[in-house]
């Protein structure tokens, strides 16, 4: 396949190049090699992008909903019939298996294309009778120009996740991907022109940190939406508040996971795995806090262990193999440095751990015991295949410690009991709650975390909100009346 993108930026319906821009060597993991070369956005790319973006939104936003849905939902059967490519590209651009990617990626992001264009003719505002027959009615208009920032570990579905709301409210958005993840987002710009997406409504600029700083303090900015880590998050969120901008923010956690001793055994070690070595660890909501009470801790480990022999390491792009590398080679420095944290401070490494010698950067599946909540591991978002599996007695044990965290974004309770599930899901202090699952986001309901985790939701109808706002429009049908 081919990885090397025509050009490093796509802006007001074109690819472009400049460069004049600092070099991004793109990375396979699986290989280490580079695939692809790109270049950071000058301020001159900077500026042409935001231009594009301003210069179109007005006509954009003066298209019917119907017609805006119209293209979104094209641009959705578009990435449908190329899943196959895309996901290749996207096991290329990020080393997570094809058998996820093809699942989790492409798939994700057609369904907010569908989801929203489908919502795009339906917005409206409210009609509010007053006294006299007076009435105010309210218009849902655009932002305006709307910057995404994304993360690297779902390059494809953060792009949609931001671009999907933003242009069925009437907005366009200028998107800056992960430098360490650049490919997908270009191929996305390339559907919604295919698609019918008028040139300048969504454009894509190539960087790192500092091209995101630059295009949050342009004034032609209306609104932010950032997915990250919580450092970056208060950066971009500080940044934002200086020009009053709206923002979105989709950041880091440290989520728990609670077992109870009358959980299915089965289904709960499937969401642990599921929610700590799936993309090998690198998932924003991933439950790495796993609380195990104490009646079927020994029974969890024994099938934990066991299903962790099932683990297929290797080639990415083979439809076999389940786990791959981590994303790049300083990513798996820091996880190798908490697994040393971890031995170090006293957990009981059960499973994994070891750096596997071969190409690619690769690191086991990896399940510490024995964890206690003072621990570095059992505290900081690690980001990486490390499950800490910690010990109680009761409920309400369980729930003060799930929520001992300055996080909030994920939590899930596995238990038969009925009404338990209920009040764990309303004790938990966590944007997205789930009861014998995790880690499942469907477009249809909202995401996002409380507490460090985030401000606002993507997903569903809420996030209408976070990229329109309301006019009020006061109607008077009498005299008017002055006091002199
Ligand atoms: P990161 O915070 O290092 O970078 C995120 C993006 O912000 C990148 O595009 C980066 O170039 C940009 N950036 C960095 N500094 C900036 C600045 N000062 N101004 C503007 N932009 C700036 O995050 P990462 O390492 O790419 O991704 C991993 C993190 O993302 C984890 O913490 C993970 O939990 C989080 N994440 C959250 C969600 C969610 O929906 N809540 C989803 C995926 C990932």
């Amino acid at each position: 396949m081919q990885t090397q993108p025509k050009a490093s930026h796509f802006i007001d319906g074109q690819h472009v190049e400049d460069t004049a821009g600092e070099v991004i060597d793109v990375i396979y993991p699986y290989t280490g090699e580079v695939i692809a070369t790109l270049h950071s956005a000058t301020p001159a790319i900077v500026d042409m992008a935001l231009a594009a973006a301003k210069g179109a939104q007005a006509a954009w936003a003066a298209m019917t909903g119907v017609e805006r849905g119209r293209v979104l939902r094209r641009a959705a059967d578009i990435m449908r019939e190329r899943n196959h490519d895309l996901s290749v590209l996207e096991t290329y651009d990020t080393g997570k298996p094809y058998q996820e990617t093809s699942v989790a990626d492409a798939t994700s992001g057609a369904d907010a294309f569908e989801y929203f264009g489908g919502l795009a003719g339906a917005l409206t505002g409210e009609h509010i009778p007053l006294a006299g027959g007076d009435f105010v009615y309210t218009r849902r208009e655009a932002l305006g120009v709307c910057v995404g920032i994304g993360a690297w570990n779902y390059p494809t579905q953060i792009a949609c996740w931001k671009a999907a709301p933003a242009l069925t409210c009437g907005n366009t958005m200028v998107f800056k991907p992960s430098e360490t993840t650049p490919l997908s987002a270009l191929k996305v710009a390339e559907i919604l022109i295919e698609a019918g997406a008028p040139k300048g409504v969504f454009n894509v600029v190539q960087g790192l940190g500092a091209v995101g700083a630059s295009l949050i303090g342009d004034p032609r900015v209306a609104k932010v939406s950032l997915t990250g880590s919580v450092p970056t998050g208060k950066k971009v969120y500080a940044a934002a508040a200086a020009g009053l901008r709206h923002v979105t923010m989709e950041l880091g956690g440290k989520s728990p996971i609670v077992i109870f001793d009358d959980a299915d055994l089965e289904c709960a070690v499937s969401g642990a795995i599921l929610g700590n070595f799936y993309s090998s660890g690198q998932v924003c909501s991933n439950g790495t806090r796993v609380f195990v009470q104490k009646g079927i801790k020994d029974a969890f480990l024994k099938r934990l262990g066991e299903r962790l022999q099932n683990v297929i390491m290797g080639d990415p792009q083979d439809p076999d193999v389940n786990f791959g590398p981590m994303v790049s080679a300083a990513q798996r420095k820091i996880v190798q440095d908490y697994i040393k944290k971890g031995v170090v401070e006293g957990a009981r490494l059960v499973a994994g751990g070891q750096t596997p010698d071969r190409d690619g950067f690769f690191i086991e599946p990896t399940v510490f015991a024995d964890v206690t909540d003072d621990m570095t591991i059992a505290r900081e978002e690690i980001f990486g295949p490390v499950m800490c599996v910690l010990d109680f007695e009761d409920e309400a044990e369980a729930l003060k410690r799930a929520n001992a965290t300055e996080f909030g974004l994920a939590a899930s309770v596995f238990t038969k009991d009925l009404t338990r599930a209920h009040r764990m899901s309303a004790g938990f202090e966590a944007g997205t709650c789930y009861i014998n699952t995790h880690n499942l986001a469907p477009v249809e309901a909202p995401f996002g975390g409380s507490k460090l985790s985030g401000v606002g939701r993507e997903n569903s109808k809420l996030a209408i909100n976070h990229y329109s706002e309301m006019k009020t429009v006061y109607v008077a049908m009498n005299d008017v009346e002055a006091p002199f």
